[in-house]
């Protein structure tokens, strides 16, 4: 048995860390919002008052967090994990933040003598739920070992991707393929009920033809098609069109340095733009498929 202290029980924090208990480890939960405390409990989770408290003794910390921002804060505040933390304590920070705060935390954790593994996941709410995720590692070579077997009750793939920040590279990457993927289910979806097509019926040719991906099978922007899409439930987030936003503009500035040409990355990403300025980036990412719809409507 380990003992784990989880930062962040969000949409993924809550249903990956239930996998740990069950797992048989011991695990200690702090989240800001005190009813995602009181929900992580009912699956196992012993909820605790302050970052300081889930840190104290703990073998590893796992955060799942919005943005680089945050997991800056959870490390370094006064009531932080670095202030906390044990030597030798293993850090995986399974959120998606941008390349320069992953490299922030690996500098930071190891001048204090801490152990940090890049390992944002993929595989959305239904695989963190399943306890099926993608894993993807970077690090130290004695660190990623060991982070792989504190992941393996969450994943169904676990990859040592390379050295500090590849984990997070490759994530940025794939959601950057995911958002283009969001984009092109979004249009067909529309252009098939325009041309007179049964959703359910177009889908079904979809998901075993060449049109399929990941985000039809899971994700098709329709109600009533695919089990546990956002669509069925009033575009209640699964995956935010805040949080996707933010993968997405990480990708873009990666490109931009790099001098790769994104153009479909791009207007996804100012698709989902539009839904934080109409207020809307807590509501699923799908919800760009009102962008496809003649009347703009969905
Ligand atoms: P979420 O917003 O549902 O959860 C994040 C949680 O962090 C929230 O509950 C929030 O209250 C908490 N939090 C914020 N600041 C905190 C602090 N200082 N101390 C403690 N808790 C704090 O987001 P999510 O959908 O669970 O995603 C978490 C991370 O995983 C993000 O980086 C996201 O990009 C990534 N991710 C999400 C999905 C998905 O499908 N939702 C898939 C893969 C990766």
């Amino acid at each position: 048995m380990t003992s784990i202290a989880w930062i962040g029980l969000g949409n993924m924090g809550s249903r990956m860390s239930s996998h740990l208990v069950a797992a048989g480890h011991e695990v200690r939960g702090f989240d800001v919002v005190d009813a995602l405390r009181e929900r992580a409990a009912e699956h196992g989770i012993a909820p605790v008052g302050s970052i300081a408290e889930a840190v104290e003794g703990a073998d590893v910390v796992i955060l799942s967090l919005p943005k680089g921002d945050h997991v800056r804060q959870v490390l370094e505040s006064d009531d932080g994990v670095f202030a906390h933390a044990k030597p030798g304590t293993l850090i995986l920070d399974t959120s998606t933040v941008d390349i320069e705060t992953s490299q922030w935390c690996h500098g930071q954790a190891g001048s204090r003598g801490l152990r940090f593994v890049d390992a944002p996941v993929s595989g959305g709410t239904q695989g963190a739920q399943a306890g099926t995720l993608t894993f993807m590692l970077g690090g130290v070579e004695d660190d990623v070992a060991d982070a792989k077997e504190i992941v393996a009750p969450m994943a169904g793939n676990v990859f040592a991707v390379g050295e500090a920040t590849h984990g997070i590279a490759a994530k940025l990457v794939n959601n950057m393929m995911l958002g283009i993927s969001v984009l092109a289910m979004s249009e067909g979806s529309q252009l098939a009920h325009q041309l007179g097509l049964d959703p359910k019926a177009f889908f079904d040719v979809a998901r075993v033809s060449s049109g399929d991906s990941w985000a039809l099978r899971t994700w098709y922007p329709v109600p009533g098609v695919v089990q546990g899409a956002a669509a069925n439930d009033n575009f209640d987030a699964s995956f935010s069109a805040m949080l996707c936003h933010k993968d997405i503009a990480l990708a873009v500035a990666g490109a931009e340095a790099t001098g790769v040409k994104v153009p479909a990355a791009t207007l996804i990403r100012d698709q989902l733009q539009r839904l934080l300025d109409d207020d809307l980036g807590g509501k699923d990412c799908t919800l760009v498929v009102r962008e496809a719809s003649p009347d703009g409507t969905v």
